[in-house]
């Protein structure tokens, strides 16, 4: 039975520490009551610190949206893992948006390191992979997502991977309000995120690793999505910055059970 999990990519939203806790005082204590998922806030670095401060006692956890694979060193405007390990549980890593896909040119290479230093410092990575419009047009979603995974997740551990969060997310969803159906990325995670994993780590990890959906998720969609077997929660970028995000956790919690 694996944990269904919500997490909310604040991205370059609420980076303001007084604005970040204005939020997350209007949101902790509705969204701590809800039983049965793990609720995870990936706010800007600058609020990291305030954020993890508020929620030290609370259910909910919190996220990085990146780090720097090194330790330390001559990397101007970079973060390393060590300086957010004490603040977090969990790293968003590989977002389309800081992909060669997207404006940044991270590289499945960079990614990679970016895993095993995260789990070296005790971070739980959430994997985002994702396909563009014109891949899945072409019909090349499955070997894509493949290729994606692979190199991500090369010379981890099995119990390592079995750790790890995977984010489908569709670049084509992100951010349009053009949501993937239910069904199509069920059948993507099953047939391209967990038949990879199982080719190269084997079934245990493939049935243990949460695999979450990502793209114009809303409190219209959530509850379908969540009625899927492969897809174990989400992640969200718009609708996480409104009180809706309460009523998503709430109804993706009430799906799963
Ligand atoms: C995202 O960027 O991870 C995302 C899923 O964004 P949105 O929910 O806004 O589509």
């Amino acid at each position: 039975m694996r944990q269904p999990i919500l997490a909310a990519n604040w991205k370059m939203n609420l980076g303001r520490p007084q604005e970040a806790l204005d939020f997350l005082h209007r949101i902790r204590h509705p969204l701590g009551e809800i039983e049965g998922i793990d609720r995870v806030l990936c706010p800007p670095f600058t609020a990291l610190s305030a954020v993890a401060e508020a929620l030290s006692r609370s259910p909910i956890k919190v996220g990085a949206q990146n780090l720097h694979y090194e330790e330390k060193g001559a990397f101007t405007g970079e973060i390393a893992p060590a300086m957010i390990a004490d603040l977090c549980a969990y790293v968003i890593l590989g977002h389309s948006e800081r992909r060669a896909t997207g404006s940044l040119y991270e590289t499945d290479a960079a990614i990679n390191k970016k895993l095993r230093v995260a789990l070296a410092h005790g971070l739980t990575p959430i994997l985002c992979v994702g396909e563009k419009l014109d891949q899945k047009q072409r019909g090349e979603t499955r070997a894509w997502i493949s290729g994606q995974i692979r190199a991500a997740l090369e010379g981890l551990s099995a119990d390592q991977v079995a750790g790890c969060v995977i984010a489908y997310e569709p670049i084509w969803a992100i951010g349009t309000g053009q949501a993937a159906t239910p069904a199509d990325a069920n059948q993507v995670i099953l047939a391209s995120i967990r038949a990879t994993v199982a080719e190269v780590f084997g079934e245990v990890p493939a049935r243990a690793v949460r695999v979450q959906y990502g793209g114009s998720v809303s409190v219209e969609n959530i509850a379908e999505f969540m009625r899927m077997p492969e897809i174990d929660g989400a992640l969200v970028g718009g609708a996480s910055l409104k009180m809706d995000y309460v009523e998503l956790v709430r109804q993706a919690a009430a799906a799963k059970h």
